[in-house]
């Protein structure tokens, strides 16, 4: 007797917050699945890098999302099932502004982010977590799909993809797209072709926070504690619009990062310009220990093209409140589905709509097949 043929999995697109929390939920029910991600890493808008070369990975420092908030259930909720433990923001001190009258530091005024939560290891932590709870063989890497394809008569769709180089071809029960809407409209191809109202509604939702760019710079302390600063500033002059506390929360290092005004012309500067200027920056706001950083990171999320398109650089015109309507429903007779947190109708484009979007997706098949 021949054994029955091993069930197609469910094929994910996107190793990010959303895609994995796809795989998760699949996979608690028994179901096999395969995650596809084009990187070389999972997480993607999170992601946290060394503070030093050879630093812990409990001090990773946050180059896409940093915080949660206690009013975020389904990310309060996953970070209870993980086992990670979000600690409070630092914000303690005086707020550093400045504008063209000079630098002024506001003792009564408290930091803008405070009451925000973060994760040792920053939120990139939930996505290598979730990554290391998926079983052998169902998370591939470096894999970018081109094209998914729905056979007529066929209950499968074939998807295809370039790995390390090279074609390769996946065959699943189902797909879940996991990727920003708009960039899964320009990079995939889809056969038979989608309806174009669908096409419409995935061009027109924005990336959240594809137009940012952040920068980090690292310190063998927090000194601007002892000084009586939160590490919060605000500024009109730039190149970084607003500051705050970047520290890990264990181990002595201290960190700043900052967001980039949007559109700024040092954005396009060479590498060594930029990061000159935002640390003569952080020094006006903090003091000459700022002009001596031990490392400098950054980057700019509108040139990902695993997460932008050209354009995203803009602020987004309209910023909504829920993903659209027509994904959150299935295609192609209930083998295509849509997560990710620009589809969320609770928090949408932060942590908290990424893991509804993919708990939702996860229902949805499982309520299919
Ligand atoms: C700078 C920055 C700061 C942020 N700050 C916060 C914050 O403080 N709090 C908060 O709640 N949210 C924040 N966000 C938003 C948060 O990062 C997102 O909501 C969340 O990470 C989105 O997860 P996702 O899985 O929906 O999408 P993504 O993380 O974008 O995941 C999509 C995945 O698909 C992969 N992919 C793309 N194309 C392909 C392809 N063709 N084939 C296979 N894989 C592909 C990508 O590499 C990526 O891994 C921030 C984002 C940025 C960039």
């Amino acid at each position: 007797m021949t054994a029955p043929a091993p069930a197609l999995p469910v094929i994910i697109i996107g190793a990010g917050l959303a895609g994995l929390t796809v795989a998760r939920a699949l996979h608690a029910t028994g179901r096999a699945v395969l995650v596809l991600e084009a990187r070389d890493r999972v997480g993607g808008r999170t992601l946290a890098v060394s503070a030093l070369p050879g630093s812990a990975e409990a001090e990773g420092l946050d180059l896409g999302a940093t915080w949660g908030w206690s009013h975020h259930p389904y990310l309060m909720e996953l970070c209870q099932e993980l086992g990670l433990q979000p600690f409070v923001q630092p914000s303690t001190g005086a707020t550093a502004y400045e504008t063209v009258a000079g630098t002024h530091h506001l003792p009564q005024h408290p930091s803008g982010s405070t009451g925000y939560l973060r994760l040792p290891g920053g939120a990139a932590a939930l996505c290598r977590t979730l990554a290391r709870q998926l079983p052998a063989g169902s998370l591939l890497i470096n894999a970018r799909v081109t094209q998914l394809h729905a056979p007529a008569g066929h209950p499968t769709i074939t998807v295809e993809v370039q790995h390390e180089g090279g074609p390769r071809t996946y065959r699943g029960s189902a797909v879940v797209v996991a990727l920003p809407p708009r960039l899964a409209a320009h990079s995939l191809q889809f056969a038979p072709g989608l309806p174009a109202a669908l096409q419409q509604a995935l061009r027109e939702v924005p990336t959240w926070m594809a137009y940012s760019m952040k920068a980090v710079a690292v310190y063998a302390t927090p000194f601007w504690r002892a000084a009586g600063w939160s590490g919060f500033g605000a500024s009109q002059l730039g190149p970084l619009g607003e500051i705050h506390d970047a520290s890990p929360a264990t181990g002595p290092l201290g960190a700043l990062f900052g967001f980039f005004a949007p559109m700024h012309p040092l954005r396009n500067a060479p590498l060594a310009q930029r990061q000159a200027a935002v640390v003569q920056q952080l020094g006006r706001l903090f003091g000459p220990a700022a002009l001596q950083p031990l490392a400098y990171h950054e980057l700019d999320w509108s040139q990902e093209p695993l997460t932008s398109i050209p354009g995203d650089e803009q602020f987004p015109d309209q910023i909504p409140l829920q993903g659209p309507a027509r994904l959150r429903q299935p295609y192609w007779d209930g083998r295509l589905y849509w997560a990710g947190a620009e589809t969320s109708v609770s928090e949408w484009g932060r942590l908290d709509g990424a893991i509804e979007s993919g708990q939702w997706a996860a229902a949805q098949v499982l309520k299919a097949q």
